[in-house]
């Protein structure tokens, strides 16, 4: 079996901890590779040498921090269908899924080279009489991101394009279950020119958490995954007196109005549910169909295209859809469905009887799956599945729809199908939830605007990316500057007014 390692001082290394755990592919359920897991010892070695770029690094004028980037782009951009491969391989999603992540991620290496812009101060003139003012952002130093394995290089990129862009040393923790593509980014921002220690990677578990929460030379982290460790990662970094953005998990609601067009919000129902096999924090998890004439509809229309959902490996260019990434998650959200069964659900299409395609008998598949008559005092509907499973809760009228998003402890994302503008406006000025779709089904901000959810779904004051991103990977500094005149001065002991 071989090794997947760390990156440290820009090159590949074992580590010293002697643990590791199989990496699988999901499609085979085969595993003939280990991740290592660190050690505090690899941690603590890790940050030492980030932490002895981190002064070179964050004085290095942006232009050329930003040069670096593009190149790097540049490398990524050729190199995308090799990263895809590997993402795949651990993931299971179809390798066109992969590219489109490998993109979103690029998009935010194009927003970062723009540091020099980005990284612009503010001046004022004469404060006072023959005194200026300017504001400047300088990076925190050596800052770390922990990763889930549903993006392994879309959500890396929300974080370290930024991150290094504003002069940071970046110091990446991946999931365990999909650790490869973490690699192949460190070795391609090496090849474009980054100073030994400005990245590194450590492959970990629990243990290397810990230890980047607890040490004091970390001054931020930014954590993607589950609600709980979110939480956890929160609260205990910034009792640690660092700067934290903690985002959660996700349960995003749809509502359907009696006025939408059905056929566009039954297609985006489908990829919004069951691309990438669910395993998107900004899925459609609930269609909330606004009375039962439009939910029978809906569901008419969409019956047939879930049974027509070709679900196969990556390797098959033909997939909509993978498996999902492990038999212990394949386990919970069968578990899932039948409990919502047991509790009162109809199911409508059940993906448990699934078979999987020959040779990929011991893969972790399961089918579209569609319950009926959700309601909120379900299992189904107060947890997030994170599976190819659509909950429908039937609602009788808007208010009585959007008491339903209102409900939910999750904020992430949410959508609305309507041709009616105002219903619209209204519900996207009130709802509580951070990224709103009108008649958009997935509504990902773009790389230049922010990333984040609200409620449980965001622990912390900034969503990633764009100025966002900026000002959380930088503080801030006002200068005050008074030059000699050879006009005679005086002390004065009262409270300093320039004016
Ligand atoms: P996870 O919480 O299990 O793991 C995320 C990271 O935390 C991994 O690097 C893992 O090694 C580490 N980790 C896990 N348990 C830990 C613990 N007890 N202590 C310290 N570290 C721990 O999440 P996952 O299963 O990899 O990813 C799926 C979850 O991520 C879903 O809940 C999904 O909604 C969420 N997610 C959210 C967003 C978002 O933008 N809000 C984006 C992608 C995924």
């Amino acid at each position: 079996m071989s090794d997947i390692g760390h990156f440290i001082g820009n090159q590949r290394v074992a580590g010293t901890s002697g643990r590791s755990q199989p990496v699988f592919n999901p499609a085979t359920g085969q595993s003939d590779r280990q991740v290592v897991l660190a050690s505090t010892a690899d941690v603590d070695h890790a940050v030492e040498v980030a932490k002895a770029a981190s002064r070179e690094w964050g004085q290095m004028p942006p232009l050329r921090r930003a040069r670096i980037l593009d190149r790097f782009k540049t490398l990524l951009q050729d190199r995308t269908t090799q990263l895809a491969e590997a993402i795949s391989a651990e993931h299971g999603k179809t390798q066109d899924d992969a590219v489109g992540e490998i993109t979103r991620g690029l998009e935010v290496v194009e927003f970062a080279i723009a540091a020099p812009t980005l990284l612009k101060g503010e001046v004022s003139e004469n404060v006072g009489t023959g005194v200026d003012s300017h504001a400047l952002r300088q990076p925190l130093g050596v800052v770390a991101g922990i990763t889930p394995f549903n993006f392994p290089a879309m959500v890396p990129m929300w974080m370290f394009p930024v991150a290094l862009a504003c002069g940071n040393c970046f110091i990446l923790k991946p999931s365990e279950r999909t650790p490869s593509a973490a690699l192949l980014l460190a070795d391609w921002l090496a090849e474009a020119g980054l100073p030994a220690g400005v990245f590194t990677v450590i492959q970990g578990d629990r243990e290397a958490v810990e230890r980047l929460l607890a040490h004091p030379d970390v001054k931020a982290i930014s954590f993607v995954g589950s609600t709980p460790v979110a939480r956890h990662i929160y609260t205990t970094g910034t009792a640690n007196g660092k700067r934290v953005q903690a985002l959660g998990g996700a349960k995003n609601h749809a509502i359907i109005m009696p006025d939408a067009d059905l056929d566009m919000a039954a297609d985006a129902l489908m990829g919004a549910a069951y691309g990438s096999a669910g395993e998107r924090c900004m899925a459609i998890s609930v269609a909330v169909p606004v009375g039962e004439d439009t939910a029978n509809r809906l569901i008419e229309k969409m019956v047939p295209k879930i049974e027509a959902l070709k679900i196969g490996p990556s390797t098959d260019r033909g997939s909509d859809m993978g498996p999902l990434v492990t038999k212990q998650h394949l386990e919970k959200v069968r578990g899932l469905v039948d409990k919502g069964a047991a509790e009162g659900a109809t199911v409508v299409v059940d993906g448990r009887s699934f078979t999987a395609p020959q040779g990929y008998e011991d893969g972790y598949f399961i089918g579209g799956t569609l319950l009926d008559n959700v309601t909120p005092d379900m299992t189904v509907w107060k947890e997030e599945i994170f599976g190819p499973v659509l909950s429908v809760v039937r609602a009788g009228d808007y208010r009585e729809a959007a008491a339903v998003v209102a409900k939910h402890e999750y904020g992430n994302g949410v959508a609305i199908f309507t041709r009616d503008g105002n219903a619209a406006r209204s519900f996207a000025n009130e709802v509580e939830v951070g990224m709103v779709g009108i008649n958009v089904p997935i509504p990902v901000p773009m790389a230049f605007h922010s990333f984040g959810g609200w409620k449980a779904s965001l622990f912390g004051d900034h969503h990633m990316h764009g100025m966002e991103g900026v000002r959380f990977y930088t503080r801030l500094k006002t200068i005050t500057t008074r030059w000699p005149t050879g006009v005679p001065t005086a002390a004065e002991f009262v409270m300093p007014t320039l004016g």
